[in-house]
């Protein structure tokens, strides 16, 4: 087991990463938060596979676990499903002492997490994701939330959790989509931050990734990002953003490298690079010929990122180092999506 930790502000939190920690979960949680009720947030894919092995360490521990799955998928990320869910923990008996693990991917992670945060006002969160993509991103920062009806994560907080724990083994059921979603985070990481990760992508044998210190390092750029810019208000946090200006419009499906090129003078061999390394991880770099661009454009007008109709958008002049630019425009990045 390795494991790294990470500081915000008022808070320092452990993220501990290894093969078959579901089975010991308790172990890693009782030496952070003592027995007591606490509530598994999962979904219908996850709960059926992993939530047993939990239950049971939690049980031997001496906690009080209460199962709640919601059904899988970006549709039970709302302010409904986490009022039922608070519903159902005041049911079962749940208080302030109470702990909320989330036992998922990035969804339960924001779920549970915002569940977290107002439930009697804020309790523990305890991470147990189970996508690469939650592992490497969203289970480290705090941001947690649900969608409105206007765009996604428009509702939420910055809940830091108690502890973060990565069994790398429950990878293993990951759908190959869901890995590259992953890996898509994990080559933003190193286009933004560490050039020698990219060179270790470029050469990695896809079938033997040693996922354990892969997630430490991963886990370590964001901690490092996030370190003095907790709420996201210094313009640090922002460079996560990378190429989710206009992904989110399009659900993550290319990336931006075209911006870069016109504006910081990204090379083309390293705008090359990041296309080849993209597409060995099955990640798309183009837009299908009749995507609906337009929406594109719809959906950016309630990006959070759009502040007082300033665009903050992420640049890269090479790989291992991205910057703010404030001269991107809304014409670059049209130019930039026709051209996909
Ligand atoms: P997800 O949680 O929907 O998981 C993807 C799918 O994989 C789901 O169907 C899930 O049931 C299934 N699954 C999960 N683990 C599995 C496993 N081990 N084996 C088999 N199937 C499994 O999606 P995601 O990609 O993990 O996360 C996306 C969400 O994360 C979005 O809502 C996004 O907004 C959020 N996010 C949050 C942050 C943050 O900082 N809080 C950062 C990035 C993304």
């Amino acid at each position: 087991m390795i494991s790294t930790e990470v500081r915000t502000g008022g808070q320092l939190y452990s993220v501990v990463i290894g093969a078959g920690l579901l089975a010991t979960a308790a172990d890693a949680i009782k030496a952070n938060l003592p027995p007591s009720r606490c509530a598994i947030v999962s979904d219908t894919n996850v709960a059926p596979r992993f939530a047993a092995p939990v239950q049971k360490s939690l049980s031997a521990a001496g906690y009080e676990p209460v199962l709640i799955t919601v059904p899988a998928g970006e549709q039970s990320k709302t302010l409904e499903k986490a009022g039922t869910i608070c519903e159902e923990m005041l049911r079962a008996g749940l208080d302030r002492r109470s702990i909320v693990i989330g036992l998922g991917g990035g969804v339960i992670g924001d779920l549970s997490g915002f569940v977290a945060a107002i439930f009697e006002r804020g309790i523990p969160h305890v991470q147990i994701p189970t996508t690469l993509l939650a592992m490497v991103d969203s289970s480290i920062g705090g941001k947690t939330g649900v969608n409105a009806r206007a765009g996604k994560n428009l509702i939420g907080v910055v809940h830091q959790p108690t502890l973060v724990i990565d069994d790398v083994e429950i990878l293993k059921t990951l759908p190959q989509h869901e890995l590259s979603q992953g890996f898509g985070e994990i080559i933003k990481h190193a286009i933004i931050a560490d050039a020698k990760m990219f060179r270790q992508l470029q050469d990695a044998d896809l079938k033997k990734v040693d996922f354990a210190p892969l997630i430490r390092r991963n886990v370590e750029i964001k901690a490092v990002i996030i370190a003095n810019d907790e709420l996201d208000q210094k313009g640090k946090r922002a460079l996560l953003n990378f190429g989710h200006t206009v992904g989110h419009g399009i659900e993550r499906a290319v990336d931006y490298q075209g911006i870069s090129n016109m504006k910081v003078g990204l090379s083309k061999k390293d705008r090359d690079a990041i296309i080849d390394l993209l597409q060995k991880f099955q990640l798309p770099t183009r837009l299908p010929p009749n995507f609906p661009r337009s929406k594109i454009f719809d959906a950016l007008r309630f990006d959070k990122k759009f502040e007082r109709g300033q665009i903050r958008f992420v640049v890269t002049p090479k790989i291992g180092s991205a910057h703010l630019s404030p001269d991107v425009t809304i014409d670059d990045i049209q130019a930039a999506v026709e051209k996909l």
